[in-house]
């Protein structure tokens, strides 16, 4: 298993993350993506839109507000649930985990030489002064459940999903990406009749397994976690985790739950508005249960570079590089002049670079140092193809691909450029 320093040190080196507010010293729980990051993430949260939105026409989309008033979290059980067990030292004030502390630190301080206090129940939430930042983004879900109902009718099973920011206050932020104070997440609330929820969990289970094939996590360090009836909240009668072999220990990356129909009778509760769903065959009405599987993006990301990241020797020389899958890597195709001296050889591979663009997603053009260093560099940021013009593009117009993984080098005619890449992108 590759260290964690090398995935951070690789990540800050090449931008893909940068430690938030860095040049004031940071701020403890925020990570910032660069240029390559801020690409990869996009391009997951499109492939995650795509798999779990678009390819199923009972599912919609949403893009609710981040802040919520106090009744949303009151109804939520987040107001008086969603906290963490606190101590606090006498003497230097630093805060802890209780459940975190190793039995032998209890009553005593890790840091200085003062008592801790008993634990104290500390809610997660940030709040401003009429509302809360979400700490989840689900509860936007249900809140709109009327709204998607009365405008787009659907008939049972149907979700609504969303990406978007959620924010904790985390005490302890740690791990890179995997426990910070603002992060995105994939979700989706999918409402079943309560018969049919068994059918249903399975059904998102599979695709669960083939998002992680997708996008690029090696399936054999994630492991499902049946979690137990004392462990799960009350109202889940099953929720699986799914874990990743993290190299700070088997963690949670994405989480499946049953949850009956607990939020929406919730809210119906505290709204006084109907959240029924009319069954236009029957005319019965009733409240869906649900199913909600969620994905953390920051975790997404983490795990794709560690399930990525390999090093090995090619022509002699150590390299590392990124086996990132093509629809996720911040850069598809980096095309090259063979020397950038020789105004006809720049100018044809400009001309490449701009039909490129057309059918690949993301195209950099580099003509920088020798051409063995720029495949180092594109091999580091997982590049899975670059293009090389050289002389003999002059004269008949084919170019050489070099693959990443092998390094071995084909020509191809410019013009069968459109059709090759799209087919090996997709
Ligand atoms: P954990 O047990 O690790 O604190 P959780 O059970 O609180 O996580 P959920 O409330 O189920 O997590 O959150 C849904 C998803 O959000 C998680 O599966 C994870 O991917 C992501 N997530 C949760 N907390 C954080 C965090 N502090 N930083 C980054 N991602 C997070």
């Amino acid at each position: 298993m590759v260290d964690l320093d090398k995935i951070v040190s690789l990540a800050k080196r090449r931008g893909f993350v940068f430690p938030g507010s860095e040049i004031y010293g940071g701020l403890a729980g925020t990570w910032d993506l660069g240029p390559l990051g801020a690409e990869m993430a996009h391009n997951i949260k499109e492939l995650w839109w795509n798999h779990f939105v678009r390819a199923h026409e009972e599912n919609y989309g949403l893009a609710s507000s981040i802040l919520m008033p106090e009744k949303v979290w009151e109804a939520s059980g987040h107001l008086e649930g969603f906290a963490d067990p606190l101590v606090e030292c006498n003497k230097c004030k630093r805060r802890f985990r209780a459940d975190q502390l190793e039995d032998k630190e209890k009553g005593k301080c890790p840091e200085c030489v003062g008592v801790l206090s008993e634990p104290r129940q500390f809610n997660l939430m940030f709040k401003s002064q009429d509302a809360y930042l979400r700490p989840e983004i689900a509860q936007g879900m249900f809140v709109n459940f009327k709204n998607i109902l009365d405008t787009m009718h659907p008939e049972l099973p149907f979700g609504i999903a969303q990406i978007g920011r959620a924010f904790r206050n985390e005490i302890a932020p740690r791990d890179f990406l995997f426990r910070v104070r603002e992060f995105d997440l994939m979700e989706f609330e999918y409402f079943v009749r309560e018969e049919e929820w068994e059918k249903n969990f399975e059904k998102w289970r599979g695709e669960i397994w083939s998002w992680i094939e997708k996008v690029g996590i090696n399936k054999d360090m994630v492991h499902e976690l049946e979690v137990s009836k004392e462990d799960r909240a009350h109202y889940s009668k099953r929720t699986i985790d799914f874990e990743f072999d993290y190299p700070f220990g088997k963690k949670e990356l994405y989480g499946l739950a049953y949850r009956g129909d607990y939020d929406l009778s919730a809210h119906e509760k505290a709204s006084g508005a109907d959240l029924r769903f009319i069954d236009q065959a029957s005319s019965d009405k009733f409240i869906p249960h649900v199913i909600e599987p969620t994905f953390g993006l920051g975790r997404t990301i983490l795990a794709v570079l560690l399930s990525s990241y390999a090093e090995d020797e090619l022509g002699g020389e150590k390299r590392i590089f990124l086996r990132l899958k093509p629809a996720i890597a911040p850069v598809t195709v980096a095309i090259f002049p063979l020397v950038k001296n020789k105004p006809d050889l720049v100018a044809k591979a400009r001309e490449i670079y701009s039909s490129l663009k057309q059918c690949a997603k993301s195209v950099q053009f580099d003509d920088n140092g020798n051409i063995g260093k720029r495949y180092r560099r594109q091999d580091e940021i997982g590049t899975p193809w670059c293009v090389t013009v050289d002389y003999q593009t002059l004269e008949d117009g084919t170019v050489t691909i070099r693959d990443r993984d092998t390094g071995e080098q084909i020509r191809k005619d410019q013009k069968e450029l459109e059709k090759y890449f799209p087919e090996r992108i997709s």
